[in-house]
């Protein structure tokens, strides 16, 4: 299945995608649907069950917070991250919460939401369970759904594999076809996106100039939004929310560039690198507006490859950086489709190792590289990341992942530079890097997917722990 660009790159609100931005879909459509079938007015409680690592780290992923946003009928793209705070204190004060927007209904934190630790829904490890009761507390209606990875979510009964609902162009299953169809038809990756996701846009149609203006215009919108991220992330100061106290670096490390710049020092762009991975991480960690890429957790390789590109490769070049989001999004495609881009199934390499992948694939082709090259750079950018786990400190979006982004950022750039260097051959495939990437995944220990049970999680101490 070739999946939608705008569906790999979504406007979101941190701190993670599966734990964050899924639920809040999922709530939210659950409320759509009540309010569709008519029974709002029978509603007169919601209840929330949360299982597996939904559970296990939501707390620290604001897991709860984002359901209760969705209840309401809030959705990622569009609800106002400085306005949450206020909501959850207009529930937490009052007791009760607009479901779908409309219905007050009484709603006891402690009570509707609860965290069902040690149970695992046997279809997915991000399960949750939503139910309406009526005025006997009788369920009216109840509903579990999955956070897959990426902000998607499958309802219980759904196949998440469903074909495109409209004939595309050139579909791809894997990189072979994909190469195939470019090769066939004399087309580069990005090329064939853009057919791919205007013929989405006709519905049916023979896509028009318009459609294909219009794809423009979404990926402009896309790089607008990671890019105000950027900036955001790199003017603000102080710690990040939670136990372990970090506090940002972002402004720091541009406030030690501009004055070395000033200064006539040599600046490294590596540097620079890090600064956008940081910026845009501690932003997704304290719960700001992001582009998930694919994930949030791993929100900050591409739109640092993007900046890099757009500060020091090919300054103003818009068409480069549509080619640079665009093939990211052909080689996201292929692990969703393939793998997974849950960290819950399959580890951290399925968060920075799949941006890695779709950073270094992306940058290769919007510096004018061979199919071969681009392949070559995508697959070195995963093959470096295979068996990383996942073991977010207290459950946080925080250590390892804020500087795992720079280090996912960075190596994208060497698997470019290693790509671009050789003439596209190669002996490890794309293909073959993620069915390595999923096996491996399949076969780790749960305790290192996303639960906070293994790893750094059991060994780093958050500090007011310590005091306590
Ligand atoms: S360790 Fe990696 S996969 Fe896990 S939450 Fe952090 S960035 Fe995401």
């Amino acid at each position: 299945m070739s999946h939608s660009m705008f569906d790999l790159f979504k406007i979101g609100v941190g701190p993670s995608s599966s734990h964050t931005v899924g639920p809040m879909v999922a709530c939210a459509r659950f409320a759509n649907d009540a309010e569709t079938a008519g029974i709002l007015e029978q509603v007169y409680a919601v209840k929330v069950d949360l299982y597996g690592s939904l559970a296990l780290t939501g707390h620290g992923h604001a897991t709860d917070v984002a359901c209760v946003m969705g209840l309401m009928g809030e959705m990622p793209d569009s609800i106002d991250p400085d306005n949450m705070e206020t909501l959850v204190n207009m529930v937490k004060g009052t007791s009760e919460l607009p479901f779908a927007g409309q219905r007050f209904v009484p709603f006891d934190w402690d009570e509707h939401i609860e965290f069902h630790m040690a149970e695992v829904l046997p279809e997915h490890p991000n399960g949750m369970t939503l139910t309406a009761l009526d005025e006997n507390g009788s369920p009216l209606v109840s509903k579990t759904y999955f956070s897959v990875g990426g902000g998607f979510v499958v309802q219980q009964g759904e196949n998440e594999a469903l074909a495109d609902d409209v004939p595309l162009p050139y579909p791809f299953d894997s990189a072979e076809q994909l190469l195939t169809h470019c090769r066939t038809n004399q087309l580069s990756i990005d090329a064939l996106m853009f057919e791919n996701e205007a013929a989405r846009i006709a519905a049916g149609k023979t896509p028009t100039d318009k459609d294909h203006q219009l794809v423009c215009k979404h990926i402009d919108a896309i790089w607008g939004v990671m890019k105000a991220c950027i900036e955001r992330g790199i003017h603000q100061d102080g710690e990040l929310p939670g136990k372990l106290k970090i506090r940002r670096r972002a402004k720091a490390m541009k406030q030690r560039l501009d004055t070395q710049k000033e200064e006539g020092c040599p600046v490294d762009t590596a540097d620079y690198v890090n600064m956008y991975a940081l910026a845009v991480n501690e932003e997704n960690a304290a719960g700001g507006r992001v582009v998930t890429a694919p994930t949030n957790g791993a929100a900050g390789v591409i739109p640092a490859i993007v900046a890099y590109y757009d500060a020091f490769v090919s300054p103003g070049n818009t068409q480069g950086i549509r080619t640079l989001l665009a093939t990211a999004a052909a080689i996201g495609s292929l692990y969703k489709t393939n793998a997974s881009i849950s960290a819950a199934e399959v580890g951290c390499q399925g968060e920075i190792g799949v941006a890695c992948s779709m950073a270094a694939g992306g940058l290769a082709a919007a510096m004018g590289g061979t199919l071969e090259q681009i392949e070559n750079a995508a697959e070195i950018g995963m093959e470096h990341n295979l068996g990383l786990t996942c073991d977010p400190v207290d459950g946080l979006v925080q250590v390892p992942c804020i500087e795992r982004n720079t280090m996912g950022a960075i190596k994208a750039i060497n698997a470019v530079r290693l790509a671009l260097a050789g003439d596209g051959q190669h002996s490890v495939s794309l293909d073959s890097v993620i069915k390595t990437m999923h096996q491996t995944g399949l076969d780790m220990q749960s305790k290192y997917k996303e639960t906070s049970l293994g790893g750094l999680a059991t060994n780093v101490i958050p500090i007011n722990v310590v005091n306590c």
